[in-house]
């Protein structure tokens, strides 16, 4: 009793408690190795990270990402993004706010972003940020674990590298890839839909872009494993959700440009900057 009693943490949106062995301020520390494992991975698959090509896109995610941490749940999490050139199409949040995203998202053909589209790609950021300030990754470990490595063992073995660890962390690897590619239980990716709709309403960005855009993921191939269609799966419940929250989102949205506009308007400022929302971003 007492061992549940400590090992519970607090849905974000419901406030009920959920499971989880793990202690927030170790989540960090399990993005990091996984952040640390991957990029040895693609270095050892020979394929480059915040190339000097993708230059502007990696600072695009990062201007995002930062818009997105700071209305997070979590803006205390260590955030960090990188963007490998891999054409999967796929993007993931470690706990902690590590985060990985993959060229292919926005490849033309078989992509789920138009490429150069600041709220669609905050739509998957958002969508994937929520995973992690929500805690899907340790809860649903926290679900398998067995009762003898419960408790205060669970909550090491990841951190320590140990066997028990590193054999639950493996299911959430594509095992042929070596990648990162966690999958979530329906519950937490409709967790993930709706908060991330909030974050990116919050943080400036249309919320009417994920609509569109999780639409697409659903009739999407389902066929590649590594893909977000594969892992996003097609549910009409999915769509009717986050319509129904869409309204919502957009009244958060509406607030947050007409507190830019009003800013704006008390800016004794001349050369107006490229992008408004950035501005408000670093000066709010
Ligand atoms: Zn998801």
């Amino acid at each position: 009793m007492v061992l549940l009693l400590t090992s519970c943490a607090k849905d974000l949106i419901t406030g009920k408690s959920t499971l989880n062995y793990y202690k927030i301020e170790d989540e960090p520390k399990l993005g990091q190795q996984v952040l640390e494992a991957q990029t040895a991975e693609l270095k050892h698959q020979k394929k480059a990270i915040d190339s000097k090509k993708n230059a502007k896109d990696v600072k695009r995610i990062r201007t995002i990402v930062k818009r997105l941490a700071k209305v997070s749940h979590h803006p205390e999490f260590p955030f960090e993004a990188h963007l490998a050139d891999l054409p999967i199409v796929n993007a993931w949040c470690a706990p902690g706010g590590k985060i990985m995203v993959y060229e292919g998202l926005w490849d033309p053909k078989e992509g789920l972003i138009e490429k150069g589209n600041d709220a669609q790609l905050a739509a998957v950021l958002g969508h994937e940020i929520a995973h992690a300030t929500a805690r899907h990754v340790t809860e649903s470990l926290s679900k398998n674990m067995t009762i003898a490595i419960a408790g205060a063992v669970a909550s090491s073995a990841i951190a320590s590298g140990s066997a028990e660890g590193a054999d639950l962390f493996g299911q959430m690897f594509d095992q042929g890839m070596n990648l990162f590619i966690p999958s979530y239980s329906r519950k937490n990716e409709l967790e993930a839909d709706r908060i991330g709709l909030l974050y990116m309403a919050e943080a400036g960005y249309d919320p009417r872009e994920a609509v569109k855009i999780w639409k697409k993921a659903a009739k999407g191939k389902k066929g590649e494993r590594t893909s977000i269609f594969a892992s996003h799966p097609a549910s009409g419940e999915r769509a009717k959700q986050l319509e129904k929250y869409l309204p919502e989102a957009i009244k958060v949205y509406e607030k947050r440009q007409a507190k830019v506009s009003d800013y704006l308007k008390r800016l004794p400022h001349q050369g107006w900057p490229a992008s408004v929302s950035d501005t408000f971003a670093r000066h709010p």
